[in-house]
């Protein structure tokens, strides 16, 4: 294959990796950096002095990795921006954060919608021959049961329906204009509380659920001229439950662990991602065995482009499933 053609499929979808210091509590216990990153692109165990470490869970290597003391804006620019600005020019984007719950998900997350949007705006500055118009939705699934996190009064379990033109839509969401940049900021500060709200009332759920914000850039020529007319495409911003919830041999198949309950969304997430990058051999797709990966059907594979950030505890307390989590991401490349 020529130099090219294996450009563009490692660009469909990126997988970078997210090396959160240690927190308050692992330093007061004591808990040890159990990896270290080495040139920007690999990740590598520390085993202690007695330990023995099987070769294949001992390094791994990734488009980018980045080291605790990296900042979300350089995660954002060598890891999300090109994809995520893809959605300006029609292309269906998706930015997920995958790791276990207290790895650093919403975290990254955050600040990476925070800085796209502000890029958003920017390229709208910049292009004044085309008028813009950026919608935006926020749900969360959680138990397979769909919220709104603009309508409150929505209840938790809306439908899914198959349109004809549109593929899976969510019945009843509410979808809002925004009118300017500082406004698309306050929906999405929106969407977040009302997650917050919903994680004290159900114990845990932010670990369980799903949430993801949608924004729709449309955008058209103001007058004649040979580009192309119209644009329209979905950028996600998708916030994952805790990858504990699914955890995988090294293998093939999904294997529960104990006390954890399975998370269908998760597990079917995780299928339709190694599917799709293994390419065309990898037959049937499962898009429609879960809600989330019903939602995000057109936004993954296809032409859509996909980020994938995958957030690990340093802690050796935590090194099981921090290899979870870097086996996920090495057979999402
Ligand atoms: P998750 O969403 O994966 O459960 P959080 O994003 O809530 O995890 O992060 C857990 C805690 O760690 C939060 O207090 C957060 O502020 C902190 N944290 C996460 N990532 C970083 C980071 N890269 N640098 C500093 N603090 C972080
Ligand atoms: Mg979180």
């Amino acid at each position: 294959s020529t130099p090219g053609g294996t450009k563009s499929r490692e660009e469909k979808i990126v997988v970078t990796v997210r090396l959160r210091p240690l927190n308050k509590r692992e330093q007061l216990a004591k808990d040890q950096v159990a990896w270290e990153c080495i040139e920007d692109h690999t990740i590598v165990y520390k085993a202690s002095p007695n330990e023995r470490v099987a070769h294949h869970s001992a390094s791994f290597t990734f488009d980018k990795v980045f080291g605790p003391a990296s900042f979300t804006d350089t995660v954002y620019e060598e890891g999300v921006k090109n994809v995520a600005l893809s959605a300006l020019m029609g292309i269906n984007a998706t930015i997920f954060a995958y790791g276990q719950t207290s790895s650093g998900k919403t975290y990254t997350m955050r600040g990476i919608t925070e800085k796209a949007v502000h890029d958003i705006y920017k390229h709208i500055l910049n292009t004044p021959e085309r008028d813009f118009r950026i919608r935006i939705s926020g749900l969360e699934i959680y138990n397979e049961n769909v919220r709104d996190l603009l309508n409150s009064d929505s209840g938790r379990n809306l439908k899914l329906l198959d349109d004809p033109e549109k593929g899976t839509v969510v019945e009843k969401l509410v979808e809002e204009t925004a009118n300017d940049d500082q406004h698309l900021r306050n929906l999405i500060r929106i969407c977040e509380a009302q997650r917050q709200v919903g994680e004290t009332a159900l114990n845990d759920t932010s670990s369980r659920s799903h949430q993801i914000i949608r924004l729709t850039i449309e955008s058209t020529l103001r007058e004649n001229s040979d580009c192309v007319r119209s644009y329209v495409a979905s950028l996600n911003f998708v916030d994952l439950a805790g990858s504990e919830r699914v955890s995988q041999t090294n293998s093939e198949g999904v294997r529960l662990r104990e006390g954890c309950h399975i998370n269908l969304s998760l597990m079917t997430l995780t299928t339709v991602i190694r599917k799709l990058s293994v390419g065309k051999r990898s037959g049937h797709i499962p898009y429609r065995d879960s809600k989330l990966t019903r939602i995000l059907q057109h936004s993954l594979g296809g032409n859509a482009r996909t980020a994938i950030i995958c957030t690990l505890s340093p802690a050796s307390s935590h090194v099981e499933q921090s290899r979870n989590t870097l086996y996920f991401a090495t057979r999402a490349k």
